[in-house]
């Protein structure tokens, strides 16, 4: 089939960070190129991805044969090998993609993709500890940073705020967050309204500074 490839992504590496963003592409209907040194891996994965090789990304040459000139976005997934990583990241900067995604197994790995220039830089065991931290304390049911220090967050309505409407409680005045949205139980998440009110039980949607989202979460 003759694709656009301007509208393919390339995945690099796929293991299971890049495999789970390779099959996330497709179900949202991008076209995507998966490709691995590893015949395997290239094996295992062509049922579920739609394009995929085999080829040592690392190498100017083997990229060109791919056609890396007509991708506009490839996403590097590459974390056990720091050197493949680092390598291909720079072999995939010189072939002039524009927009390039790396996953980085460290800071000092991060550090270095960005350094050479490339703009994503994404630590996936970093977040999701940071965000399995905040769960297992119990106070919160969700955890997502946005933004350096910036979070949102699924917990549950406070003790002091049970009966009151949004208006009344004034939690940006009073706790730097704001309510995004409430869940009654059994029903789905309605956007918070100035007249919504908080009852016991509900679960609630908050975004503001991390330090501030958990002492909020911590009172509930
Ligand atoms: P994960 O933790 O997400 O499974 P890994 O670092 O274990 O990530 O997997 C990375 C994948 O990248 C492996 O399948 C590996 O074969 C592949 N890989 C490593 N070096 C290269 C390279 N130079 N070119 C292409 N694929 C590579």
């Amino acid at each position: 089939p003759n694709r656009n490839r301007a509208e393919t992504v390339l995945v690099i590496g796929l293991g299971r960070f890049g495999t789970a963003v390779a099959s996330s592409l497709i179900r949202m209907g991008h076209e995507v190129l998966g490709v691995d040194e590893d015949l395997s891996r290239v094996q295992e994965t062509a049922d579920r991805l739609t394009h995929v090789l085999q080829a040592d990304c690392t190498s100017p040459e083997a990229l060109r044969q791919i056609g890396i000139a007509d991708f506009k976005t490839a996403v590097i997934a590459i974390g056990g090998d720091i050197e493949a990583s680092i390598l291909t990241a720079l072999a995939v900067i010189e072939a002039g993609v524009q927009t390039i995604w790396a996953k980085a197994t460290n800071e000092r790995h991060g550090k270095i993709l960005k350094s050479i220039g490339v703009q994503n830089v994404i630590y996936p065991e970093a977040r999701m500890g940071q965000m399995v931290a905040h769960i297992l304390t119990g106070k919160m049911m969700d955890f997502v940073e946005l933004d350096n220090d910036f979070a949102m967050v699924k917990t549950r309505t406070p003790g002091e705020l049970v009966g009151l409407t949004l208006e009344q409680a004034q939690v940006r005045q009073r706790h730097g967050v704001t309510i995004v949205g409430v869940k009654r139980p059994n029903e789905i998440f309605t956007y918070a309204q100035a007249t919504t009110t908080l009852a016991e039980g509900d679960l609630l949607i908050i975004l503001g500074e991390v330090e501030r989202v958990e002492r909020f979460a911590a009172q509930t």
